[in-house]
């Protein structure tokens, strides 16, 4: 019987309890905002954490801090083989489980994965026009991804939520359509500004389009309910400000990173597809969860001792947290990796 968990609290009081898991660096995909168009060095197969290790540290983190939520990202979480299989290890820890996939090949996996013990999931669409969509993604697969959508209703997964990154003269003339469609189609759009996270390093401010702004245009088409702050909309945790429509046709959200961040209630630690695991998106201090699961203490399923390595490296790591990036500011500093190797 493991002890009471006990509450990770970082050094600026805030409670860590949300876990990102990327599984894989790979992707169907090349999106501007986050791949080059070529050239990515891809991990090899064996520096990837086994699904059998992902599923241990978030055990780790679930029993011995308490930890509420873990949600499956890459890189395309959904290339990795049967990704079933690391659901239905994941969804007796009783957490809130989520996934987040570009959405591809949703239309044949979404049913297995609901029935595996997925209970909702994240898609991510930046545009409805085929060719904004196939300049943003640099694939031609837009009505595979409506499909993979609407196969993510169909699997009953709840909610489905969109995430949608916003780049000037890119696709900010869509914002209003993105929201119509959510709202038709019963599913929250989550607005994202686009962040320096791109790996060609060609992100600037002037392409970021404010959570502010975003929302002034959805509420001129849509109204909304309430208007009173970014912050204010929000539980406290959820990066998403949320705003519900007047007309009661669900919500939309802002996710406003950059020019309101929400550091100052981040919840959340990663772990990158070869077991690093970071404190935040922006981190660049690293803490090897591989070395201690392959290292001298084996890896045996019912091995405490690597439960109390990994426990005690997680809250190294979480002591060094910091209060938050520093986007726009002059002691910014970019991090050597971009989106995908991170785990969004
Ligand atoms: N491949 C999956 C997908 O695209 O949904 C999961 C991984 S992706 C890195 C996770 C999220 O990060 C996506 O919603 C994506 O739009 C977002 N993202 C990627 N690069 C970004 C950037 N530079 N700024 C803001 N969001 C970004
Ligand atoms: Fe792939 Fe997601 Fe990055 Fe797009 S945002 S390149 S889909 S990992």
């Amino acid at each position: 019987m493991p002890p009471a968990p006990v509450p990770l609290i970082d050094p600026f009081d805030r409670r860590v309890k949300d876990l990102r898991i990327s599984i894989t660096d790979r992707c169907n995909f090349r999106c501007t905002y986050c791949m080059p168009a070529e050239g990515m060095q891809w991990l090899p197969r064996d520096e990837l954490l086994t699904y059998e290790e992902q599923a241990r540290i978030a055990r780790v983190c679930v029993e011995r801090f308490g930890f509420e939520s873990v949600r499956i990202t890459g890189g395309e979480p959904t290339l990795r083989a049967h990704l079933p299989r690391l659901i239905a290890m994941l969804a007796p820890l009783g957490v809130d489980l989520a996934l987040t996939s570009n959405g591809v090949k949703l239309p044949e996996m979404a049913h297995d994965l609901a029935a595996a013990g997925l209970r909702r999931i994240n898609v991510s669409l930046d545009s409805l026009r085929p060719d904004t969509f196939a300049a943003l993604t640099r694939r031609d697969d837009l009505e595979r991804v409506l499909a993979g959508i609407d196969a993510a209703l169909d699997a009953g997964l709840d909610p489905v939520k969109l995430n949608c990154v916003v780049i000037r003269g890119v696709n900010d003339d869509e914002i209003v359509d993105l929201a119509a469609y959510g709202r038709a189609k019963g599913i929250g759009v989550r607005f994202i500004e686009f962040m320096p996270l791109d790996a060609e390093g060609t992100w600037s401010m002037d392409q970021v389009v404010p959570a502010r702004e975003i929302l002034d245009r959805v509420d001129a088409a849509f109204p909304l309910e309430h208007d009173d702050g970014l912050a204010a909309a929000n539980d406290g945790t959820e990066p998403a400000a949320r705003y519900r429509y007047r007309d009661g046709a669900g919500d939309v959200g802002v996710i406003p990173s950059v020019t309101e961040p929400f550091c100052e209630h981040c919840d959340r630690v990663r772990v990158t597809a070869e077991g690093k695991f970071r404190t935040c998106l922006f981190a660049l201090e690293e803490f090897d969860l591989r070395a201690i699961l392959r290292g001298d203490a084996g890896d045996a399923p019912d091995d405490d001792e690597v439960d109390d390595r990994l426990a005690s490296e997680i809250e190294r790591a979480v002591g060094t947290k910091w209060a938050g990036h520093r986007i726009g500011q002059v002691n910014f500093v970019r991090p050597d990796r971009s989106m995908s190797q991170i785990g969004g």
